[in-house]
């Protein structure tokens, strides 16, 4: 029996963990099938106040365990299967394994959709990014490609523009999903180009660890071709980490959980951190902002309960 448990290991989940461990609740920590979450994939973060220099993703996150296992928390590794949150304590089922809580922060993020191609994933982060506002700064006066046709592609291809030479806006097909003014708006902008219906095939150069050019196919005629671009934004949304608390919790239609008074759920000792309650701003200090809320707030749930 643990008096917090903390599913996920990103930045809101390793915050956490270090506001509970130091209130003394030794918390436990799950870590989900992405350890370390969407940070541990990226490269350099210059956004997160405190790095002057910066810091590397993989890096931010070993410190932030380490600082987490220095207040007494534990971890343990292995995937969520299936939980109970019909009454407490709340039951988790991850590798196999039954834990209990009395209190439960759920901080299992969101995952970026991703085309599925393996050139893709061996350059993440080496040229291939899911956020703009995180790597846009890295492609100063480069040729940019982002593929997607709804409103994020066409507010990371906005933004992009601030320092990119262009931005191509790919997509697979002729209409956008897009809303009307967020559309105009990229439309209007010269920096942006269209290409419509088209899809990505291969990015290069997994070789030289850099982007270099992409391989694309016209969907109506078929024909392939090679495209020079330094960066490729793959812009074609998101997905909460959320199936194994469905119909169990609150959520949105895109399976978002729902909070309200800050990291509280619609189940009383469940507490929401980070991505998984967030669709808008998505950033590490916005995650980590959030993992103190709901480590605060479990700590005072806790309290009330004398537990
Ligand atoms: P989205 O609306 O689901 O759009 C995803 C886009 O990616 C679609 O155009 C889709 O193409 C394309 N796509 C999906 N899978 C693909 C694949 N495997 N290969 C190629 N293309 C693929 O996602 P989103 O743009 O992230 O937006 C999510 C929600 O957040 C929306 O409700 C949006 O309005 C909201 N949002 C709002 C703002 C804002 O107001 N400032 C900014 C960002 C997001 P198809 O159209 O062909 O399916």
């Amino acid at each position: 029996m643990h008096k917090v448990i903390i599913i996920g290991s990103g930045c809101a989940g390793l915050t956490a963990a270090i506001y509970a461990a130091r209130a003394d609740l030794q918390p436990l920590v799950l870590d989900g099938y992405e350890p370390g979450g969407q940070l541990a994939l990226t490269t350099l973060v210059e956004n997160f106040p405190g790095f002057p220099d910066g810091i590397l993703g993989p890096e931010f996150i070993e410190h932030a365990r380490k600082q987490a296992q220095r207040f007494g928390t534990e971890f343990r590794s292995g995937a969520v299967t299936s939980v109970d949150l019909s009454r407490r304590p709340f039951k988790i089922v991850a590798a196999k394994e039954t834990f209990e809580c009395e209190a439960l922060i759920i901080a299992a993020g969101a995952s970026a959709r991703m085309l599925g191609l393996e050139s893709e994933r061996h350059l993440l982060g080496h040229g291939v990014s899911t956020c703009a506002t995180c790597d846009g700064y890295f492609f100063r006066n480069r040729e940019i490609l982002v593929v997607g046709g709804g409103d994020t592609a066409m507010e990371e291809a906005t933004f992009l523009t601030k320092f990119a030479k262009r931005v191509t806006i790919l997509h697979r097909r002729n209409e956008f999903r897009a809303t009307k003014i967020m559309l105009d708006r990229a439309r209007a902008n010269e920096k942006i180009v269209f290409m419509t219906p088209y899809v990505v095939e291969e990015v290069h150069n997994v070789k030289n660890q850099s982007v270099d050019a992409v391989q694309v196919r016209n969907l109506e005629t078929n024909a392939i071709s090679t495209m020079n671009v330094e960066g490729v934004f793959v812009a074609i949304g998101h997905e909460p980490n959320t199936q194994v608390f469905q119909r169990q919790i609150q959520m949105d239609d895109a399976g978002y959980i729902l909070t309200h008074d800050g990291p509280k759920t619609s189940v009383e000792g469940v507490f929401a951190a980070g991505d998984v309650q967030d669709h808008h701003y998505r950033q590490a200090i916005t995650a980590a902002g959030s993992g103190c809320m709901a480590a605060i707030d479990a700590e005072k749930f806790l309290a009330e309960h004398k537990i």
